[in-house]
């Protein structure tokens, strides 16, 4: 980020995302060694408020990584060699656990199996029923619950219990890493078996750890399966140093304090009440976009993120580096995928964790500026119409 610069400066990239000032301020203190009474206190504790957060009885494991690190380990320690292993496409996401399932095809005997979606739509629950109900020997379902990529939801209470009939020998393995801390997700009451989630998207912190609920299957199919081909990555060892509140090996000592500082500020804002304000926000610029006259890249919207298709004139360099540079506006372009191509065709706008309604009013307000600015004869509204729409919603 430019810091020479007097306009202030917001980071509304879908991950990652702006770090509350206290956080920061705790992951400036001095550095404390790992293995000590001081830091497994710490760690017991963050370890207790994830839980709360995933809404789970079960072990969240924090581990060194990003959120891919988390998801491939979850991926190679939950799945039964030898059975097929089923992951939902749709975007970015759904396509890197594709792949990673993939890549242990044949180390572990895998059988993968991918479930392909348009992007910017949601699987249906019933597709998956459908798909499992045709193979007997699935020991393990991936599923993408917020898309950042596509910016779309699914249903992932009702994938569960989808999966829970069709497959009740298969477990259900999801993506929460731009859902947890954003949307409601109740790990154990949907039957969620193993939950990950990052910490540079709704939990306010910088990139650098990646979180594992593990439900009670979850924890039996660790037991059933004596180890997975990896060292590293294999739960199991992460899972018999947190029942001694600790981990295997160095842990980002400053992440896990200043994990713990953002985690006490969810609490205190209440969960609920931050998931209203990221809905509010998701609302206010979905009616910002459609009062632009621009279309949502998503059928089926997430609160985490938004994303829009740009008018034909716009080009997406331009656009974004002049957000950037003259408004302080940080936000994300597209990626590209299987599935699709949607670099230089969609840009997002982050909901998640550190955010006011002040920062995505500026947001949508330079968003608004600007387009009318470069594309002048697509752009539906006149100046301060799409603003005023995303108020309208936020008052509501
Ligand atoms: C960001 C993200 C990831 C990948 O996380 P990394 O921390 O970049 O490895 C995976 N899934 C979703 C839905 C994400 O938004």
């Amino acid at each position: 980020m430019n810091t020479s610069t007097t306009v202030q400066q917001r980071l509304l990239t879908p991950g990652p995302t702006a770090v509350p000032q206290p956080v920061l301020e705790e992951m400036a203190r001095p550095i404390i060694h790992h293995r000590t009474a001081e830091f497994e206190a710490i760690f017991a504790e963050v370890g207790q408020r994830l839980a709360k957060l995933m809404q789970t009885r079960g072990p969240v494991l924090s581990i060194a990584g990003s959120g891919t690190t988390a998801f491939e380990a979850a991926q190679v320690s939950l799945a039964r060699p030898g059975s097929t292993v089923v992951a939902v496409g749709g975007g970015k996401f759904g396509e890197r656990w594709q792949d990673i399932f993939d890549q242990y095809e044949g180390t572990m005997t895998l059988k993968p199996l991918r479930i392909e979606v348009p992007w910017g739509e949601a699987v249906s629950p019933d597709t998956i029923e459908q798909v499992l109900r045709e193979h007997e020997d699935v020991s393990l379902v991936a599923v993408v619950h917020s898309e950042t990529s596509t910016a779309t939801a699914c249903d992932i209470r009702a994938v569960a219990a989808a999966v829970q009939s069709a497959a009740p020998g298969a477990l259900l393995l999801v993506d929460g890493i731009t859902s947890v801390g954003a949307m409601p997700i109740e790990q154990d009451a949907w039957g969620i078996d193993a939950l990950v989630t990052g910490s540079q998207k709704a939990l306010m912190l910088p990139p650098g750890l990646g979180y594992v609920g593990l439900g009670e299957r979850a924890l039996m199919r660790l037991e059933e399966v004596k180890a997975g081909p990896c060292y590293n990555l294999d739960l199991r060892r992460w899972l018999k140093a947190h029942a001694k509140n600790t981990v295997p090996f160095t842990p980002p000592v400053s992440l896990i304090r200043g994990q713990l500082v953002a985690l006490k500020m969810i609490e205190q804002e209440g969960l609920e009440n931050v998931h209203k304000r990221t809905a509010a926000l998701a609302r206010a610029t979905r009616a910002a976009f459609t009062t632009l006259g621009l279309a949502l890249c998503s059928h089926r919207p997430s609160d985490s993120v938004s994303g829009a298709y740009y008018p034909d004139e716009v080009d997406d360099k331009t656009f974004r580096s002049a957000l950037r540079d003259e408004y302080g506006i940080h936000i994300a372009g597209g990626q590209d995928g299987r599935g699709a191509s949607w670099s230089g065709r969609i840009f997002r706008l982050s909901h998640m964790g550190y955010v006011s309604a002040e920062d995505t009013l500026a947001a949508l307000s330079a968003i608004e500026t600007l387009l009318l600015k470069l594309a002048p004869g697509t752009i539906a509204c006149k100046a301060g119409e799409a603003v005023a729409a995303a108020e309208a919603e936020l008052v509501r």
